[in-house]
This record gives structure tokens, sequence and C-alpha cells, in this order.
């Protein structure tokens, strides 16, 4: 494996990764970001035809203007604009290879991915929250029909759908597939729709219910996932209905084991919010900084493009003197 030397190696090519390439491009670093997927993976695996409950603007890195069709983008949007942002800034990045252990050796770290190895001053890890989902632990759940991504309606229109979850991606996907002629359950562990869910969409979903067109369980959980059918675990008692699909939207969790392994530690709560700075966003570890959602550890609904764009400028002020040293 081939050995790199960086000073700046960024780990994950999200918006907020690409904010911080942004920043060290601008003061002629010498970074590269890794990035596991495709760019902007996370936003590239989101439904087809999502609409962000963000304004363009607020989406925006570097203050790149962000031109969409009506004020709240889409995903192809969104896509596009980062795609634009890193191609016409000619922006270092590898695709498609994944960085597996990351350790601090004296004052570099060492950077281990399934292609080669580094060796960087400092190390900016944007890697997000979408890749690990929060799964129900039920018997089943490894079945093909079980899923923890929702893409789009068509393959459930005329089928039987179970929707886990009552937040936001649960929600739309409920509605989706519900107009697309498909036939759904939701399975809400509380006793109502989740109160985080879009102000605009929220009457929609209740009414839904009320009707009757969209069937819902709540305070309930799936208890078994088979073949044909499922159980639902209810105040009254167990209820099986027939079932193709189950769409387990119970959100994601950060690799806290990838954190773990590179030395950062965490609140002792089941939070599990990394240490770091809140004004420099140096981790635990020196030299280590953490950018974007990740920052949140189990509170995903904490960070959002919209207010941790700032991370990338905040680390890129404190690199200014750091890199110096
Ligand atoms: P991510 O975009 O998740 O990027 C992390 C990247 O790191 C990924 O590309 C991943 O492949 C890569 N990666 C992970 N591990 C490794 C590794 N070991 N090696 C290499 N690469 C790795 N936010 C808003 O502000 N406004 C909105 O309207 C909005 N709408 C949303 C709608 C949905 C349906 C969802 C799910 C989220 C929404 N969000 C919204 C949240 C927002 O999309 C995320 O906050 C955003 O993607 C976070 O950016 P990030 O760069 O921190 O992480």
């Amino acid at each position: 494996m081939t050995n790199h030397y960086k000073d700046i190696v960024i780990i994950g090519a999200g918006p907020i990764g690409i904010a911080c390439a942004l920043e060290c491009k601008k003061r002629n670093w010498d970074y590269l970001v890794i990035e596991k997927g495709s760019l902007t993976n996370s936003l590239f695996n989101y439904p087809l035809n999502m609409t962000f409950f963000s304004t363009s603007e607020k989406l925006e890195v570097d203050s790149i203007p962000f031109i969409s069709n009506n004020p709240k983008p889409t995903r192809n949007e969104a896509l596009e604009y980062y795609r634009r942002v890193t191609t016409s800034n000619q922006l270092h990045i590898n695709l498609y290879e994944e960085v597996n252990s990351l350790q601090k050796i004296n004052d570099r770290f060492k950077l281990v991915t399934d292609k080669a190895t580094y060796s960087s001053k400092k190390v900016i890890i944007a890697t997000g929250f979408y890749d690990i989902p929060k799964v129900l632990n039920v018997p089943g759940e490894k079945l093909n029909k079980v899923s923890h991504y929702y893409k789009e309606a068509h393959p459930y229109s005329l089928q039987n759908t179970a929707i886990v979850g009552a937040s936001n991606s649960a929600v739309d996907a409920a509605l989706d597939i519900n107009r697309k002629g498909g036939n759904v359950t939701m399975i809400i562990r509380g006793k109502a729709v989740g109160e985080r869910v879009k102000y605009w969409v929220r009457p929609d979903i209740i009414n839904r219910i009320k009707e009757g067109s969209i069937k819902a369980y709540f305070n309930a959980k799936i208890k078994e996932i088979k073949p044909k059918e499922i159980i639902i675990k209810t105040l009254r008692g167990d209820i099986t209905i027939t079932n193709d699909y189950v769409i387990a939207l119970t959100g994601y969790k950060p690799n806290f084991e990838f954190l773990k392994q590179a030395g950062i530690t965490f609140s002792n709560d089941d939070k599990r919010i990394p240490n770091y700075n809140s004004s420099t966003m140096e981790s635990s570890v020196e030299g280590l900084y953490l950018a974007g959602v990740i920052c949140g550890g189990m509170e995903t609904h904490k960070w959002f493009i919209e207010n941790s764009r700032i991370h990338a400028i905040q680390i890129a002020n404190h690199l200014e003197t750091e890199l110096k040293k």
C-alpha cells in the first residue's frame, strides 16, 4: 500500500466535508478528502423525490449561491449544487475509498483505507451518521422485505407496507406510498405523530390517519416479522397483520467504534456526545477535529447542514495558527 503524506485529511465528502475542503483550498493548504461512497453519499441515498426543509441559501457552503426553482430545494438540486461546487473549485477528493482506521502516532495521524495509507498532520472527521440504522432487534429483521432506507413509492404500490417510526422520514414515506396506491400501516412507539414533523406536513398525516386511509397503531412496536405477516405488540395485546414490506425509519447513529478507536472520548450518558471544544471543534485528541452532524452523538436531530456548515470556518480559523507551529 502506498504511503501518502498530507497536512490535512478530511474524512467524508458530505456537505460539511466539502465546506471544510473549500476552507483549505482558499488557504492553499495541502489537503485531501477521502470519501467511501459517491460525492455527498448520504444525500444521494435520500428518497428520490425529497424536498429539503431548509431554503437553498441555508444549505450554501462558502457563500457560493445555491439557486433552486422553489425556496426549498429538492435532492436533485442539492446533488447538482454540491457537485458543481466541487468540480468548479477542483477540490481534491478521493471517492470510493473507505477510511478503516485512524490512529495518532507521536505528532501525526496514520489513516488506513481500503486502498492506501496516509500520514497527516491534522484530520477532520465529517462522517455524518446516515450509514448505520438503529435496528429494531426483532426476529425476521434480516428478511429481504425489510429496509431501513426509503427511496421511492413505486415498488410498494398495491402492497401492504408497514412503516415503523413517526418522524419526518417515516411520515413522508407513508404519505408518498399512500398516494401511489400502497396500503400503509404505521407502527408508532409513542402516542402521537412526532412533534418535530414539519409543520406543513403534520396535519396531512394526522388527517390521513383520522380518515383511515393510512392505518396507525400508537404505543405499539413490531414484535416479529414473518415472510407474509408481522406481529405488532400493542397496549391491547398482540395483533397479526398481513404484510409484504417493512420500512423501519427509526433513525441512524454515528459510527462510535470509529471515533473510539481514534481516541475520542464521549459523554457518559445515553447521548454519547463526542467531547470537543465548541469554539475550535478540536476533539479530545489534539489535532483531530469533528465537523457536521457527527458532533451530535445519538442526538442526531441537533446538527444539520444549516447550523453545522459553520464548523468548517471554526476549524480553519484554529488551523491557521496550529499549522504554523
Ligand atoms: P453526511 O452528509 O452524512 O456526510 C458524511 C460522509 O462521510 C458520507 O458521504 C459518508 O459516505 C462518508 N463517510 C462515512 N464514513 C466514512 C469513512 N469511514 N471513510 C470515508 N468516508 C466516510 N439538513 C438541513 O440542514 N436541511 C434540511 O432540509 C435537511 N433535510 C434532511 C432530510 C432528510 C431525509 C435527511 C435524512 C436529512 C436532512 N438534513 C437536512 C440533514 C442533513 O442532510 C445532514 O445533516 C447532512 O447530510 C450532514 O452533512 P455531513 O457532511 O455532516 O454528513
